[in-house]
């Protein structure tokens, strides 16, 4: 079989057939499973606003694609186990039901995992960000499947499923101490404020509280621990964004969520800010070099974050906001030399581990700054 001169692509070798036909076959397969468990396996809040059918029309879509990744991968890659495992689990998607499976009870259970959010974002996040990596890449020797990317869909997996887990843990505490009455005149003015306008004031504050928080775990030694796991990346594309330690998360949830309760922004406003930075916060990590010109002095673009990547250490302790890099100018931790990138990201911490279990566990067993072989020690 022949093999493309583009060494990202590597078409003809049936690999990277392989792995689609196992991604569109497990969210099949998954949707499916929506379908006939929603007590269980839908988020509440989302259930109330699908369009049933188009979603049916998605899960053929799905199918279908994942059905001829799966013959591709079995008719050019010469190990077949990848096209058998896409191939079967579509085939139990359709004996379950396929398409037209019908819709289960809904009881309404207080335990839930939001499978419905990660399989919708999974096929909206790869719809925007591939297509923009494919066409505008940075790194261009850089495959879609490095060796880091299954880490890194690990993370994007179970910080969707667990949604709620995360929620009780992180929003609600605070929601039960500062989401109550209190600062009425403030709250007053906030919520008089025309919409577009609130929403644009809840990106901003959180993005001030993020950036708290966000410098704390680099420079708290004990805190960087986790923090850390974010850093450890080499290979930065749309998901490698999503690999955060739990810790990190819901600490930062907490403190961004702090000020938007106690000023009583609504959950229309919340709602759009969650999108504005879960979008945002993707695109950051993008391996992709969209030209953002003057539009770099207002929002963080990803070659801005990128730097906070780096292994430079001029580039260490810089550009912690998400959203604005002003804020980090007001601060003096921005450094992003016009036109330039970072010639490498990640850690200089040879033994730090990969996968997702091993991250879990590390900060709590070794300490970055300290067990580091000398010479390979972090300074952030
Ligand atoms: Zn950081
Ligand atoms: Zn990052």
């Amino acid at each position: 079989m022949s093999v493309s001169m583009n060494p990202r692509m590597r078409i003809g070798e049936g690999r990277i057939s392989g792995a689609l036909a196992i991604v569109f076959g497990s969210i099949s397969f998954g949707g499916v499973l929506c379908f006939l468990f929603p007590e269980f396996l839908t988020t509440p809040e989302f259930r109330a606003q699908y369009d049933v059918e188009a979603l049916r029309r998605v899960l053929a879509a799905c199918m279908f694609v994942a059905f001829g990744f799966a013959l591709r991968s079995l008719m050019a890659n010469q190990s077949k186990q990848a096209g058998l495992i896409g191939g079967g689990l579509t085939l139990l998607a359709l004996a379950l039901g396929g398409a037209g499976v019908e819709t289960g009870e809904v009881a309404g259970p207080p335990v839930y995992l939001s499978l419905d959010y990660l399989l919708l974002s999974l096929i909206a996040m790869a719809l925007v960000f591939v297509p923009l990596e494919l066409f505008f890449p940075k790194h261009t020797e850089q495959t879609k499947f490095h060796p880091e990317w299954k880490t890194d869909l690990a993370y994007f997996v179970i910080a969707h499923l667990f949604v709620q887990g995360v929620a009780v843990l992180s929003q609600e505490p605070v929601w039960a101490l500062f989401g109550g009455a209190g600062f009425e005149e403030l709250r007053g003015m906030v919520s008089s404020l025309p919409y577009v306008a609130q929403v644009f004031l809840a990106v901003l504050i959180a993005d001030l509280f993020q950036y708290g928080t966000h410098r704390l775990f680099h420079s708290v030694p004990y805190l960087w621990r986790f923090h850390a796991v974010h850093h450890s990346t080499r290979s930065m594309d749309w998901l490698a964004g999503s690999r955060l330690h739990v810790i990190d998360v819901i600490a930062t949830r907490m403190m961004v969520y702090l000020p938007l309760y106690v000023l009583g922004f609504d959950q229309g406003v919340l709602v759009s800010y969650v999108a504005i930075v879960a979008t945002h916060a993707v695109m950051n990590h993008t391996n992709t070099r969209l030209p953002y010109g003057p539009l770099e002095h207002l929002i963080v673009s990803p070659r801005i974050h990128h730097w906070h990547h780096s292994t430079e250490e001029r580039a260490h302790n810089k550009n912690y906001a998400v959203h604005f890099p002003w804020i980090d100018k007001l601060f003096g931790t921005y450094y992003a030399p016009r036109g330039e990138w970072p010639e490498a990201v990640g850690l200089d911490d040879a033994a730090f581990p990969v996968g997702y279990v091993r991250q879990l566990l590390y900060p709590f067993r070794h300490d970055p700054l300290t067990e580091a072989p000398k010479g390979e020690v972090s300074t952030r």
